[in-house]
């Protein structure tokens, strides 16, 4: 933990996650997928699917948000991550736009907690290391100008990206005020 406990880091399974909204590391149709998606989409149930049609799909680095449905989470915030494409395709600053914009409506939603899977890391092939980087420095940044979110949970599903997201912690941690 760091930020007064602000940031927080788990291994486990986002969609157990009794918070204010979960992120879901989505295609741009919204439509659903594979990876944390099917996890979250099957978890939810199908009403959240039908609230995804009405969308129209989100652009890479935009969020959108919907009804958690039968997850113990209230909300999801659909991100679309930027598929890895070997680092100079502007990848970190659209990663970067996911955990901001994930972070504004938390705000502007008078939310209070949010968890966040590793976006990108999976299908989407961001290399963890420099995906944890971007992560941890944008939500950083974010929470040091802002009241909400609340907390912030980074929720690791491999215990190979506990251990990255820990190692980087630990240098966040160094930088706390
Ligand atoms: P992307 O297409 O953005 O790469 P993926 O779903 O393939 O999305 O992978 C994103 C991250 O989500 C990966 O780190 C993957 O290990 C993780 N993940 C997969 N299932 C879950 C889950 N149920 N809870 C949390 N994280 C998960």
């Amino acid at each position: 933990m760091y930020l007064e406990g602000r940031v927080e880091i788990v291994q486990g399974d986002i969609t157990e996650l009794a918070v204010d909204a979960v992120v879901n590391a989505a295609k741009s149709s919204l439509l659903g997928g594979g990876g944390v998606d099917g996890a979250i989409h099957g978890a939810a149930g199908p009403e959240l699917l039908m609230e995804c049609r009405g969308l129209g799909g989100a652009q890479t680095g935009e969020a959108k948000m919907t009804r958690g449905y039968r997850l113990p989470a209230n909300h999801v915030i659909h991100a679309v991550g930027p598929v890895w494409q070997g680092g100079a395709a502007g990848e970190p600053e659209l990663l970067a736009s996911c955990y901001r914009n994930a972070c504004e409506l938390v705000e502007r939603r008078g939310l209070r907690t949010v968890a966040f899977p590793c976006i990108s890391t999976g299908i989407y092939g961001y290399p963890i290391e420099p995906a944890a980087v971007v992560a941890q420095s944008t939500v950083r940044e974010w929470l040091l100008g802002h009241e909400a979110p609340e907390r912030v949970i980074f929720c690791c599903f491999f215990s190979n990206d506990l251990a990255v997201y820990e190692r980087i912690a630990a240098v966040e941690l160094a930088l706390d005020p």
